[in-house]
């Protein structure tokens, strides 16, 4: 792996939050990832893990950041969970863009602990497959392979 270079955004709220300049209740920390509790806490236990470089989105991870966030995540999510023994489930949620809900442009995932199917999250999948046949699914299928790079 190349020698981790992190670059922080003056203007950005989180890496202020990764200089120290605004308090955070940090639940792990290394040289690359830093996780802590999201102040507006979905569910009790909301934890954000947040890369410690200023990458905005998903689509702006290389290899190397991208294994190291994700490598972390299950580490991190199975201390949230034995955290509260009422908490049966678990949402890893990513927003991509305002559209998709992002509001913080440092990219982050929320580990959203579940207790109940009556809790503070909900996420809704329509399902649109009655309008799509083998055409249409080869379509997208060709479209986003023509697409893949490193
Ligand atoms: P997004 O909407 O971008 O997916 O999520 C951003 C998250 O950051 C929100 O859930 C919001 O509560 C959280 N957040 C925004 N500002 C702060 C802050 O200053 N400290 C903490 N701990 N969380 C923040
Ligand atoms: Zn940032």
């Amino acid at each position: 792996m190349t020698a981790f270079e992190p670059k922080l955004d003056d203007d950005c709220i989180f890496c202020k939050i990764i200089k120290g300049d605004i308090p955070s209740y940090t639940v792990y920390e290394d040289d690359m990832v830093k996780a802590f509790l999201d102040i507006s806490q979905g569910t009790p236990g909301h934890t954000l893990v947040i890369p410690k470089t200023h990458v905005p989105d998903i689509f702006a991870y290389d290899t190397d950041l991208a294994s190291a966030v994700f490598a972390r995540i299950p580490k991190i999510a199975r201390a949230v969970k034995a955290a509260d023994d009422k908490i049966i489930g678990m949402n890893i949620v990513n927003n991509n863009g305002s559209v998709a809900y992002q509001s913080v442009f440092h990219s982050h995932f929320h580990l959203i602990p579940r207790y109940s199917d009556k809790d503070d999250f909900r996420m809704i999948f329509k399902d649109n497959s009655k309008n799509y046949d083998e055409t249409d699914y080869t379509k997208l299928q060709n479209a986003i392979k023509t697409h893949l790079t490193d």
